[in-house]
């Protein structure tokens, strides 16, 4: 059965890109007699708003959708920590203590999320209290071999995990120590999702995913990135940018039906656009 999640994070509200990705999450599993789960992904402590969540629910039925919630990720934290563990007991993981200043100054590569971290600190066995924890990701390579995942919409893919550098996975905050990359792909595990939505902005991400699926032994996903809606500039929207959010058309009294169906036909409001 297929089964898709939308996955936001409350730390800010809901734009009408978030509309087209859970609309796409939600039809997709519909269309396919499939479930279709929220997951609110509130580990990025020092930003996350937890009443937002309550905000997010209501933009969704305002949209008409359906949904089942699954366990936000801050009632996980044992299962990252365990996921953490058996990875640094397979000797897979290495601590850090890198600023991002320091990064910025040694990177000789910048990727999607910025400075590539050029692996400063391997090897160098870094006293690891209050250190993160980052993946080698070559040695992680040179014990899976190479790999390969699927995109509903990009085909197969060989997965390179190595061109983002070695993320990390357990981040310096004691509070939410499980970085994104982890959290996510323990989480579709254990919420049972087959195939993974989401922007083709979280493309690069995937590469690492589908390694991580395969050092701890989970399921082995299929992905549907969807395109992004870019506002006149051609850039992402995003709250910071004043793209008004679902929250303030919703309070306003537009139809948020009118507006899903509008989404699924293609129909954007004046100077937005779909990217790739
Ligand atoms: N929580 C992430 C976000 O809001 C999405 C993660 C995902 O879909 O994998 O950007």
């Amino acid at each position: 059965m297929t089964v898709t999640r939308f996955a936001p994070s409350p730390n800010g509200p809901l734009h009408l890109g978030h509309a087209y990705s859970a609309i796409v999450a939600h039809d997709l599993a519909k269309e396919r007699g499939g479930r279709f789960l929220l997951r609110i992904e509130d580990i990025d402590g020092a930003r996350s708003r937890p009443e937002m969540a309550d905000e997010f629910r209501a933009d969704l039925a305002w949209l008409g959708l359906e949904w089942e919630e699954v366990p936000a990720q801050s009632t996980r934290i044992a299962a990252y920590a365990q996921s953490a563990e058996r990875l640094k007991a397979e000797g897979l993981l290495y601590s850090c203590r890198c600023t991002r200043g320091e990064i910025a100054a040694a990177a000789t590569t910048v990727g999607p999320d910025g400075p590539v971290y050029p692996g400063t600190c391997r090897g160098r066995g870094v006293n690891p209290a209050g250190a993160a924890w980052r993946l080698d990701v070559a040695e992680a390579l040179r014990r899976t071999g190479p790999l390969t995942w699927s995109d509903e919409r990009a085909g197969e893919q060989a997965a390179r995990p190595e061109l983002g550098g070695d993320p990390v996975l357990v981040r310096k905050d004691a509070e939410t120590p499980a970085s994104y990359h982890l959290a996510v792909t323990v989480d579709d595990a254990a919420d049972g999702v087959t195939l993974v939505t989401r922007g083709t902005d979280l493309f690069p991400a995937s590469h690492l995913h589908r390694l991580l699926q395969e050092l701890l032994a989970l399921p082995v996903l299929v992905w549907h990135h969807h395109p992004l809606l870019l506002d006149a500039d051609g850039q992402k929207l995003a709250k910071r940018r004043g793209s008004p959010s679902l929250a303030d058309r919703r309070l306003a009294g537009d139809d948020g039906h009118a507006l899903a169906v509008a989404l699924r036909a293609g129909r954007l409001p004046a100077g937005i656009t779909f990217g790739e």
